[in-house]
């Protein structure tokens, strides 16, 4: 299946993204972690990245969609993916059904991720990553790690994302109403889309994708 999971930033598209990659056996493809991964390795799309990120902007789309098509193009996602914070405006959602078109294939399935603004802005204030794997994520209070600031995971050290801070949370709203928003009525045009009520424990909100999967 490819499947595309949308909602604002906080919404736990990388907490249900990870579940949801494993029930259906395919890759989870987050532009986030891609572009963390690559800062923290010091390599120059990390470096036009940055700053975009820790002002809370979408990196440009000429950036964007070139790294998430090579991700798409790699062998473990021939039979199938699961993208994570791709699309992010119209252009990119344009982008992806002619990379998929060109290829002869069409997504499957847009999952929405509905949960309102304050437990979003809950969601991030808590959220703790981990260094070594920015997929590695905790909350204080909602998913505490084992012991304080290490990853269950790996051992690596948690840390608050510079860019889940309040200042930046709220230009990241303002982003997400302003332009990702839009690519949900893209996909409703298209009868793509399943919206999934994301408040709760993290096991229902997994078994409402997949009940929408089906
Ligand atoms: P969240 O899920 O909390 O919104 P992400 O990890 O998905 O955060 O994204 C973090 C930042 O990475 C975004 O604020 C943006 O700067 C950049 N980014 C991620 N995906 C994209 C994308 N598809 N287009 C442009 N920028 C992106
Ligand atoms: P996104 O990828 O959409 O930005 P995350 O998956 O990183 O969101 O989740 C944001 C924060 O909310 C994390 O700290 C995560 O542990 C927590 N979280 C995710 N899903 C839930 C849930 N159903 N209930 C409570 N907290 C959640
Ligand atoms: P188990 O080990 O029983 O499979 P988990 O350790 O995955 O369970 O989760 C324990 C509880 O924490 C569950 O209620 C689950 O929904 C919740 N949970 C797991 N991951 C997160 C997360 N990232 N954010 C918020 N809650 C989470």
């Amino acid at each position: 299946m490819r499947i595309v999971l949308v909602g604002p930033p906080g919404a736990g598209k990388g907490t249900q993204a990870a579940f949801l990659a494993k029930n259906l056996s395919i890759p989870h493809i987050s532009t986030g972690d891609l572009f963390r991964a690559n800062i923290s390795q010091g390599t120059e799309l990390g470096k036009s990245a940055k700053s975009y990120m820790d002002a809370g902007e979408l990196v440009p789309d000429s950036v964007t969609i070139g790294m998430a098509k090579d991700r798409m193009e790699q062998p473990d996602a021939a039979n199938g993916f699961l993208l994570d914070g791709f699309p992010r405006n119209l252009s990119q959602a344009e982008a992806l059904d002619e990379i998929l078109k060109a290829a002869g294939l069409s997504l499957d399935a847009v999952l929405d991720l509905e949960v309102e603004e304050d437990e979003v802005v809950k969601r991030i204030a808590g959220r703790r990553t981990c260094r070594n794997d920015s997929a590695h994520v905790f909350h204080v209070t909602y998913a505490p790690p084992k012991t304080a600031d290490v990853c269950d995971h790996c051992g690596g050290e948690l840390y608050q994302r510079g860019d889940d801070s309040e200042a930046t949370v709220r230009n990241r709203l303002a982003v997400y109403h302003a332009e990702t928003e839009p690519i949900i009525d893209y996909y409703k045009a298209q009868g793509l889309v399943s919206t999934i009520p994301a408040l709760g424990e993290v096991a229902d909100v997994t078994r409402r994708a997949m009940d929408a999967l089906k």
